[in-house]
């Protein structure tokens, strides 16, 4: 993951010493955030953005004796050596990846085998590995799905921890494979990292008209699916009842409006 720099924080919450998790579990604050990251939106541990996540899904990971705990404002870190898990900074709520806490391990926060990757077909970063780095499979990140069926699955809202499919961070693992490969045949690593971009080259910007979305779990609900449909940087006003994303080449978008409809919403192709 690339380092990314570091501005002092101005937040008021500088103060604190440490952070407590609902066990009772202390972490030392981040004395710095993520350089224009809102103090709201940053783990406070190591100060980078996560990605907000849904009640829904931090229910499906804590642990139930800390159910009291839930609530709608919580985020997922990211960030691979960073120990939180959940955080919810405006009630000062916090869940570390410690199995104290939680039910489930993240695979790319840990470095004891197995890491899970793909939480819905139960694929880890060992099968991965194997797969790229000895049996020489995958120049794709579809040749990467095929041959391992992680990213497609359906249910990653509630199976994986962060709330996404593993699509959004398989092709970090598959490059960080690739660059330790022991398969000669194999073009150069380079040239093989940069297939794997350019899988994502030919995308064409798609708006959409989506009715029917009345609260957050259903822009998550509707993100979810258009991301499994290969939608990508898949971005949902819900207040608004649109969303915008990239179709990459093998998107069917006929095919994607009809399973938005068959999950309750209304769905058109506008021209933004
Ligand atoms: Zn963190």
């Amino acid at each position: 993951m690339a380092l990314i720099p570091l501005v002092m924080a101005t937040a008021t919450s500088g103060r604190d010493p440490a952070v407590r998790t609902v066990a009772g579990l202390e972490f030392p604050r981040a004395e710095q955030l993520e350089a224009g990251v809102e103090p709201a939106k940053a783990c406070p541990v190591c100060g980078h953005q996560g990605r907000r996540v849904i009640a829904l899904t931090v229910t499906a990971h804590l642990r139930p004796e800390y159910w009291n705990a839930l609530g709608d404002g919580f985020w997922f870190c990211w960030t691979r050596e960073c120990p939180i898990f959940y955080y919810d900074n405006a009630r000062r709520v916090y869940v570390s990846k410690d199995l104290l806490e939680v039910r489930s391990r993240f695979g790319l926060k840990e470095s004891e085998v197995p890491r899970p990757i793909c939480y819905c077909l139960g694929v880890n970063a060992e099968r991965i590995f194997d797969e790229v780095e000895n049996k020489g499979c995958c120049d794709s990140l579809e040749d990467v799905e095929q041959y391992t069926r992680a990213g497609t699955g359906k249910w990653c809202v509630t199976t994986n921890p962060s709330g996404v499919c593993c699509r959004a961070y398989l092709k970090e693992l598959v490059a960080e494979s690739l660059a330790r490969s022991s398969v000669e045949s194999r073009p150069p690593v380079e040239e093989v990292a940069e297939r794997l971009s350019a899988d994502e080259a030919p995308r064409s910007p798609v708006g959409l008209k989506v009715g029917g979305m009345d609260c957050e779990a259903c822009g998550v609900a509707v993100t979810a699916l258009i991301e499994h449909a290969g939608g990508r940087n898949v971005r949902v006003w819900v207040p608004d009842g649109r969303a915008t994303l990239e179709a990459a080449a093998g998107l069917n978008l006929p095919q994607l409006l009809r399973e938005l409809t068959d999950a309750g919403y209304s769905s058109e192709v506008t021209s933004d």
